[in-house]
């Protein structure tokens, strides 16, 4: 028995997160696995419930569960509130409170959709990468931080612990892939950057098997866009890996369609990479595909069941090849499909 508790959260959320959540039924009958999926509110749906965008008992669901499936938060509605009672603080605090300190996106070109990016269809097709970014340290989380009148300040600080665990997610990741890790930094110019380098080569040295060579940030940003292909895993600190994981993503095609799964020693949540889109909330235009391949990264990294997960995401190939597309991923002038369509288009191909 697997227990998942559903935070769908804010604008297309709940559009998106029901999708995902048909294709868990569905798998759950098909295989006779039991799925126990229990809801809960967070960002403004909580805040305007309770007062509060993550309450104690949210929390306390999240920590009980097997895996939590998040959909997205935030929208105007809630973004003059001051900044600690914001949806992104509401995000960065359960990051923390589950001590999700991996976030891992993978970079995966589909076939059918290699016309959807804006790269040439000969610089991407075939690639297929992930990145690893530590989510619970660096400049987002560093003391001292304010800023007055005349001075802004942020800390970017890193632990020999936290540089070792994300370090090992990866290389071990890599032994199951291509055997590749590039860690990214920028230890030419920041000391806590060679720190970082130190300590990556260090871990390495427990993983003989696996290539590691390292690069420098602004150079990375550039080869991704230039040749995606060369990359296997990609490790990297917080704040590049913001920046990176999103450049990553979108030689990909749309927003609609990335995955991310963060991960702790105890707890793990799956969530698509996009926002609450408040521009098409609440009118079917939501691409479903990046919530329901989280939850195949679900199946792969909390459930260790890689099987379903293939199934997932032939599924989503299938559906994708038989020339269906939301909005966001149709041609100029090419009809599109509801965000229930995709669903149902998805499900029926993952067969009863
Ligand atoms: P966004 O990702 O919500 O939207 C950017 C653009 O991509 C929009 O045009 C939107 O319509 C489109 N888009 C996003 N997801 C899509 C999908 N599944 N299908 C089709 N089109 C899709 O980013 P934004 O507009 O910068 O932010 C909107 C709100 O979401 C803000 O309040 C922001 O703080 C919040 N946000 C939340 C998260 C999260 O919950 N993890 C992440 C990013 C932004």
């Amino acid at each position: 028995m697997y227990k998942i508790v559903s935070i769908p959260g804010d604008g297309i959320g709940p559009e998106v997160v029901a999708g995902a959540v048909a294709v868990l039924k569905q798998l759950s009958t098909k295989h006779g696995f039991e799925i126990v999926i229990e809801e809960h509110p967070f960002g403004g749906a909580s805040y305007d419930l309770h007062g509060e965008m993550l309450t104690e008992k949210t929390l306390e669901a999240c920590k009980q569960c097997d895996a939590v499936l998040l959909g997205a938060v935030g929208g105007p509605k809630w973004e003059k509130l001051p900044h600690e009672h914001k949806p992104e603080a509401a995000l960065l605090n359960i990051r923390k409170e589950l001590e999700l300190f991996a976030n891992l996106r993978p970079a995966k070109v589909y076939d059918a959709l290699l016309e959807a990016s804006s790269l040439k269809a000969e610089v991407i097709r075939g690639t297929d990468f992930l990145v690893f970014r530590e989510l619970t340290g660096g400049i987002y989380f560093g003391q001292p931080r304010g800023y007055d009148d005349n001075r802004g300040w942020n800390t970017m600080v890193y632990d020999r612990y936290e540089v070792e665990r994300i370090a090992r997610l990866a290389f071990e990741a890599a032994q199951k892939r291509d055997k590749k890790v590039i860690s990214i930094d920028k230890a030419n110019v920041l000391e806590v950057s060679q720190f970082w380098r130190n300590v990556v080569h260090e871990v390495h040295k427990d993983y003989p098997d696996v290539e590691l060579s390292d690069m420098y940030v602004d150079n990375a940003a550039m080869q991704i866009v230039r040749n995606p292909k060369q990359f296997d895993v990609i490790v990297t600190s917080n704040l590049f890996g913001d920046i990176l994981s999103d450049i990553a993503g979108m030689i990909t095609g749309s927003l609609g369609m990335l995955p991310s799964a963060s991960i702790g020693k105890h707890h793990a949540l799956y969530e698509p990479i996009h926002g609450s889109a408040p521009d098409i909330a609440g009118q079917g235009k939501a691409n479903p595909i990046a919530t329901i391949a989280s939850v195949a990264m679900m199946f792969e990294y909390s459930f260790c069941m890689p099987d379903i997960a293939t199934e997932i995401y032939q599924a989503i190939e299938a559906t994708l090849a038989s020339g269906l597309r939301t909005a966001d991923i149709a041609n100029p002038g090419e009809l599109s499909v509801s965000t229930t369509e995709m669903t149902e288009a998805i499900v029926r191909h993952l067969g009863a």
